[in-house]
């Protein structure tokens, strides 16, 4: 794997489409976690962010998901997890 050097989502994310993935260590969330890297690296505008941050209250993360131009969130299974977080956040 070739690694994409990002500086931390709380320093550039604003602005920007996010994408939160709900990043589940099953092999859906696998390929949610993919797809996420795959936007980031090929999509300009588009990058990742931390849904654990924003799932544990990190009010720089809840606040660039606020600004961010458009939220897209990636969920590996019907339970839905990265958007049971922004819904509740
Ligand atoms: S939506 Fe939740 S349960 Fe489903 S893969 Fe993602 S983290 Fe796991």
């Amino acid at each position: 794997m070739k690694w994409q050097l990002l500086s931390g989502c709380s320093k550039e994310a604003e602005g920007l489409d996010i994408i939160l993935s709900c990043d589940g260590a099953s092999s859906v969330g696998q390929v949610g976690h993919e797809v996420s890297v795959k936007l980031t690296k090929d999509v300009e505008g588009a990058r990742m962010c931390c849904i654990t941050a924003v799932g544990a209250g990190s009010n720089v993360h809840v606040d660039i998901a606020r600004k961010s131009r458009r939220l897209i969130m990636i969920n590996g299974c019907p339970l839905q997890c990265a958007s049971k977080i922004v819904r509740e956040g």
